[in-house]
């Protein structure tokens, strides 16, 4: 898929000459003269990356940056500023509105399209994550935009790994600021200190002596615990090829030597909200995957996961000839607990139950609630002998200790009744061992309930 740029630019052969560059890498390119335009193309259309002149009649650029950024629906756009000045204060005017990166006027091709190109990764890479996470906003969960434009982007965890010793004093008092800041001197221990830190953003010399800097980014960018870490390389002026080079190999933004102050805090605070943003993302994701599979009453697995699952476990069992234990549990006479004690108390009952279920069984077993008061707990390599075994000490810690309801000022007598099988013929179906498992759950019920019943394949 290619990207889809817009190009905001109030001077026509500028846009024309942008389009034409990017349109020669391929790059789909959308137009507006104007921010007012911008904004509503913006907001719209699926642009993936906005570059933004700076200086236009009625809005600037700086301002269509700050709206931009400030609102929901727009603010995860990387927004580049192409800018004919190029002085420290106006760089720093738009880091403040919020801006991705700089391009000065004439812009260079090959640092254009390096610049689209890394932001463009970026973007789909949020992308995937904010449409998984649009899920998760469906069921209730707190919207990731509203934090993230709320979030200065300061108190950051900050590795720098710089070995010339004037360099890094001067970084990291600058940086201390803002954040906590460590500093790595050796490169050969930088990797393993980052990947142990658990930093918001690494700072990299790639002017080190006798190492690799590069070589640094791209190990940081395989590694699972920094591959989601953002990267700022600090290069000399004259490094551009190499810094062309990182940022194809991930590095997400770039100083150049001598370092500007508030360039540099800037700078950090950007990549630290990005990485704030993206986690929160991420744990949306995680957080609805969890829900999904959850039941929320009593935080066991629900059935649908329990259903999936149990395909799979019952092919290991099958393969490895491994026994596969089965039970299904069903409360007694739950509905007179309702009847009498209402439903919150039978909710209680519910909970409790499940608290006392995870107590009793191991760490490999599945427990899910199946039903209303019916719960499946899968053992593997389990045998019908010791799931018998376990069944009844699943029984007794029920029987034996009454349910304490409506906030523990009355206790209830709770009983379960079990129907207990095993999976140890080849490539059984799994809905005929649930089957079973219910038959003799009839049995356990119609011989008078609070007893386990086993029923052999
Ligand atoms: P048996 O001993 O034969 O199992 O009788 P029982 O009353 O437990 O069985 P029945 O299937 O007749 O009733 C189950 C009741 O469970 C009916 C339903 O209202 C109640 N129930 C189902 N889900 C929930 C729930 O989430 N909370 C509460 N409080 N009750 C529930
Ligand atoms: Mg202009
Ligand atoms: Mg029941």
């Amino acid at each position: 898929m290619s990207a889809r740029i817009l190009v905001v630019d109030d001077v026509p052969a500028n846009v024309k000459l942008l389009e034409a560059r990017l349109s020669a890498e391929y790059f789909d390119v959308m137009t507006a003269s104007n921010g007012t335009e911008a904004l509503a193309l913006a907001r719209r259309a699926e642009c993936d990356i906005i570059l933004l002149d700076v200086m236009m009649p009625d809005m600037d650029g700086f301002e269509v940056c700050r709206r931009l950024k400030t609102d929901p629906a727009t603010h995860h756009i990387p927004v580049v500023m192409v800018t004919a000045l190029d002085s420290p204060s106006d760089r720093n005017r738009g880091l403040e509105a919020g801006a991705d990166d700089f391009l000065t006027k004439p812009v260079s091709d090959v640092v254009l399209i390096a610049r689209v190109r890394s932001l463009t990764r970026l973007k789909m890479m949020t992308d995937e994550l904010r449409m998984r996470a649009i899920t998760s906003l469906e069921i209730g969960m707190q919207a990731p935009e509203r934090t993230a434009i709320a979030d200065a982007g300061k108190g950051g965890r900050i590795l720098l790994v710089d070995d010339r010793q004037s360099s890094y004093e001067r970084l990291a008092t600058i940086l201390a600021a803002e954040h906590t800041i460590d500093v790595e001197p050796n490169p050969t221990e930088a990797l393993f200190h980052a990947a142990e830190g658990n930093y918001d953003l690494l700072i990299v010399s790639l002017d080190l002596n006798n190492f690799d800097g590069l070589r640094l980014c791209s190990q940081a960018r395989s590694l699972e615990r920094t591959r989601h870490v953002p990267i700022l390389a600090i290069a000399e002026a004259e490094n551009s090829t190499r810094l062309l080079r990182g940022l194809e190999i991930g590095v997400n933004d770039y100083l150049l030597r001598p370092i500007d102050k508030t360039e540099l805090l800037a700078r950090a605070r950007t990549q630290i909200r990005r990485r704030r943003y993206t986690d929160h993302l991420r744990d949306n994701v995680q957080n609805s995957i969890e829900m999904a599979i959850t039941d929320a009453l009593t935080g066991l697995h629900n059935r649908r996961y329990m259903e999936s699952h149990l395909a799979t476990l019952a092919e290991q069992a099958s393969t490895r000839g491994k026994p596969l234990a089965l039970m299904i549990l069903d409360i007694d006479y739950f509905k007179s607990i309702n009847d009498n004690y209402g439903h919150d108390a039978g909710d209680d009952v519910l909970r409790e139950f499940a608290v006392r279920v995870r107590k009793s069984i191991r760490g490999i077993d599945l427990a899910c609630r199946y039903g209303g008061e019916e719960f499946v707990i899968v053992m593997p390599e389990t045998d019908l002998h010791v799931a018998g075994m376990v069944a009844e000490r699943l029984r007794r810690s029920i029987a034996g200790e009454p349910f304490a309801v409506h906030k523990g000022t009355k206790r209830i007598e709770v009983t379960i009744s079990i129907g207990l099988t095993t999976l140890e013929q080849k490539g059984e179906a799994v809905a005929d061992v649930l089957k079973r498992a219910d038959t003799a759950l009839y049995r356990a019920k119609h011989d008078g309930r609070n007893r386990v019943v086993s029923q052999a394949a």
